[in-house]
């Protein structure tokens, strides 16, 4: 489903006159992997080692410095915008904090329906009313939840909202972005447990970031192991906890109580 070759990030810090270049920091340098069709992958490694520059890259949220990132078969890396546009839609985010992702003047069906609209995916009215009902019920919310607005809901009901909205889009692919870091322990399994059943469910496939690896164990199939930019350890789930290979990998594990 996605496949991605020796992408490179770097971002050049403060640069000075006429050009001349400041230091360049290697953000992501060179990674390769491929996420299939109904797969978690997670992707796990200390604070600043590149994750999210990653799924921004995959986003395409800026252009990576160097490398491919390949969907469905198409290279997206170097799509022009307007082209890129009917495939973003396959590739969507859940954020660490929906608070600050979701707009608080509008309401959750509004929230919704921008997606839906953009992306031309409801037939006529009574069929987008039906399209919202279906996700407030397959993320377990009420459907008078459509009528509130963010601020309305607890943390792990904003983050149900969040998913909703990544879904409307009809995706192949949502990152989750530290999705559940920021929710108390309880809400925390309960978000894991709607996010393992949505993959199953819809055969989505997952890049899970995260640093917290006993949620990591519980849910993925593989797990790629980051170190300052690039992976040094990828594999199955089983092959990485119960007998890791690379000395970070080892370090990452041990420190897991
Ligand atoms: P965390 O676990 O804390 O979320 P991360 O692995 O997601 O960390 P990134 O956000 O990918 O880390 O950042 C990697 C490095 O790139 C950091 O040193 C960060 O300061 C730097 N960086 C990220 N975005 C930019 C940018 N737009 N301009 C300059 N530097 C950036
Ligand atoms: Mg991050």
């Amino acid at each position: 489903l996605l496949e991605v070759n020796d992408l490179k990030k770097h971002f050049t810090l403060g640069g000075g006159l006429f050009g001349r270049s400041g230091k360049v920091l290697k953000a992501v340098d060179g990674l390769s992997f491929t996420v299939d069709r109904g797969e978690t992958l997670s992707l796990v490694g200390e604070s600043g080692c590149g994750k999210s520059t990653v799924a921004k890259a995959l986003m395409r949220l800026y252009r990576p410095t160097a490398g491919q990132v390949v969907l469905g078969g198409t290279r997206i890396d170097e799509m022009s915008d307007g082209a890129l546009r009917p495939l973003r839609r396959r590739i969507q985010m859940v954020f660490q904090d929906p608070f600050s992702s979701l707009n608080p003047r509008m309401r959750v069906r509004a929230i919704l329906a921008e997606p839906i609209r953009n992306f031309g995916l409801a037939r006529n009215r009574a069929d987008l009313d039906t399209r919202l009902a279906a996700l407030m019920e397959r993320v377990g919310l009420p459907r008078d939840a459509l009528g509130r607005y963010p601020h309305e809901f607890s943390g792990g009901q904003r983050q149900r909202i969040g998913i909703a909205r990544a879904l409307a889009a009809e995706p192949d692919l949502i990152i989750c972005d530290e999705a559940v870091s920021a929710l108390d322990v309880s809400v925390k399994a309960q978000i894991v447990n709607l996010l393992c059943d949505l993959q199953k469910d819809l055969n989505l496939a997952l890049l899970f970031i995260s640093h917290d690896l006993a949620i990591v164990e519980h849910m993925t199939h593989r797990v790629a192991v980051m170190y300052l930019g690039k992976i040094v350890e990828i594999g199955p789930r089983r092959d990485l906890f119960l007998a890791p290979k690379h000395p970070y990998t080892q370090a990452l594990l041990s420190a897991v109580p």
